[in-house]
């Protein structure tokens, strides 16, 4: 039911679907499942990225694997649109539920994506990747920063 909080301060909001070359990039879940259906589990303590990159050196990266958070860019980033992250939204919107229940995430008090959608963001976000290499097509199209002209 969101929204929570619809304009928080951006400095206290995690983006969970940043890059592991942000500052301050942590990890914060292990993409598991398969290809067309990636399930994320949530770490129970964050890790600094730096610490998980020099153990992807063969041929998976870690952005195919591992989730990371960083603060939200705001008008950095292509996906916000000055007030609302619309990643969020149309991951919302577009994707369908993955689970029914809230997953045990340790970044939910300072998440983007919680406290804009609430928990529908949350059914849907172990689906999400950082980089697929053969995303669904509902999944290509949610993260199409293109739809913004
Ligand atoms: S599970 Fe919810 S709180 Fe955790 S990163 Fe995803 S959207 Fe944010």
């Amino acid at each position: 039911m969101p929204p929570h909080d619809a304009n928080p301060p951006s400095e206290t909001r995690l983006c969970p679907s940043s890059r592991p070359e942000m500052p301050g990039s942590r990890v914060f879940a292990v993409v598991g499942g398969t290809a067309r259906e990636p399930r994320a589990g949530y770490l129970q303590e964050l890790i600094p990225t730096a610490q998980a990159l020099p153990l992807f050196q063969g041929p998976v990266t870690a952005t195919e694997v591992l989730r990371f958070t960083a603060a939200c860019g705001t008008n950095d980033c292509r996906h916000y649109d000055g007030a609302r992250c619309r990643l969020a939204a149309r991951v919302t919107a577009e994707l369908p539920a993955v689970v029914d229940v809230l997953p045990a995430c340790r970044i939910r008090h300072e998440c983007r994506w919680f406290n804009q959608e609430g928990r529908e963001a949350c059914l849907r976000c172990p689906q999400v990747v950082t980089d697929s290499y053969n995303p669904s097509d509902a999944a290509r199209h949610a993260s199409d920063p293109a739809v913004y002209g």
